[in-house]
């Protein structure tokens, strides 16, 4: 599905000199690494604050407790998204209020959320999807209009721009209150282990999460906020930090791949290639098809015997998890993500891919659904 090996092979240079400049300096949490990586990734996302974290997952959950949310709060989230979104919504005590998404987009459908708010509900969490924007502008609005906050998980989006109406652009992640990323080794932006950030425009809340990351302090041992441990360390700092360079070319590559599946795939009955929105550059975290009246699992079964990676995601709708089955949204509650989450498939799509890897994979991809489909 990835090929981080190749791609370390070709920044070696760079990131070995990173790495080592960190090792000489022996500050391997707090070094002068993450400071400068922060600031050149606010440079990046055009954002005025960067606070930089563990992990994805400690991102949003920050987010959570720096916005002041209390336990009752309704969160309004799409259930077709990484367990991480929800997760940190439960363990706060705030209630997960789940939503359809866009049949073709696959994020967060607008009216959908506008029927789920209720007096108590507190926050939106539009999830980023497989690399582009949810739709962001009607729900800003329908946030401003019912004083929502908005919450937004861009995990898998880094570096995708939104295109509002009036001609302005924002990078996904700075659009709303706060926004999250992970770094992941897999995903677009990924360092060499664990590493997350979060996003904001607010000074204020800026400096609450910065404080909530950092055991609740600002000043050492004066802890005034109940916080969390929750850092990158300098290493991953030094390794994102080169990265992050090339972090446009990385789309770019990402894209060619996309462009030629797409190219493959357009005319073959049953299969349908990504939906690209016009609100949103899409930097394909994943390629994802949706495909109907074909056994999903026979396919996956049927590439992997030919040495071919695919991935579900996600193979069960998180409203459907035991986990979370509690909060009473039963199966058929949620038809659009229920009948995703049997019909998508991921195909290998990373920045290190040969247009030899692609021709293999369409052309052997063609060849089984068509077999599927005459059964
Ligand atoms: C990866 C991911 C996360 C969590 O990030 P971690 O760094 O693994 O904690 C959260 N949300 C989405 C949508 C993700 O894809």
């Amino acid at each position: 599905m990835v090929d981080l090996a190749t791609q370390y092979a070709r920044l070696k240079p760079r990131i070995d000199e990173a790495i080592q400049s960190v090792l000489a300096g022996a500050q391997f949490v707090k070094g002068p690494q993450v400071k400068v990586f922060e600031e050149n990734l606010a440079n990046y996302m055009g954002v005025k604050h960067v606070i930089s974290c563990a992990n994805g997952t400690d991102a949003l959950q920050i987010a959570f407790m720096a916005l002041g949310l209390e336990p009752g709060d309704e969160v309004i989230t799409p259930s077709h998204t990484y367990v991480a979104t929800v997760e940190v919504i439960a363990l706060l005590r705030l209630k997960p209020v789940f939503v359809e998404v866009y049949p073709d987009t696959y994020t967060i459908d607008v009216d959908a959320v506008r029927r789920a708010i209720t007096s108590k509900t507190k926050a939106i969490v539009p999830v980023h999807l497989y690399g582009q924007c949810a739709y962001m502008e009607p729900l800003l609005k329908l946030a401003s209009e019912y004083g929502l906050y908005v919450i937004e998980d861009n995990a898998q989006a880094i570096g995708a721009t939104y295109q509002f109406t009036d001609g302005r652009q924002a990078k996904g992640g700075t659009i709303g209150h706060v926004g999250t990323t992970s770094f992941f080794p897999s995903k677009n932006l990924g360092c060499y282990g664990d590493g997350g950030a979060l996003f904001t425009n607010d000074d204020t809340l800026a400096k609450t999460i910065r404080m909530i990351a950092n055991h609740g302090q600002e000043v050492t041992y004066v802890h005034d906020l109940v916080g969390v441990n929750s850092r990158l360390d300098s290493l991953q700092a030094a390794i994102l930090d080169v990265k992050l360079k090339e972090l446009d070319d990385f789309a770019a590559r990402r894209r060619a791949v996309a462009d030629a599946y797409d190219r493959a795939l357009a005319n073959i009955p049953g299969v349908h290639i990504p939906h690209r929105a016009s609100y949103s550059t899409h930097v394909f975290h994943q390629y994802t098809l949706r495909l109907e009246g074909i056994d999903r699992d026979a396919v996956k079964n049927e590439l992997q015997k030919l040495g071919i990676p695919s991935m579900i995601y996600y193979p069960i709708p998180v409203h459907l998890q035991k986990a979370y089955r509690h909060y009473g949204f039963a199966e058929g509650s949620l038809p659009v993500t229920e009948k995703l989450s049997k019909s998508v498939i991921s195909l290998p799509m990373h920045t290190e891919m040969q247009p030899e890897q692609i021709t293999y994979i369409t052309e052997n991809f063609i060849s089984i659904v068509s077999s599927l489909q005459n059964l």
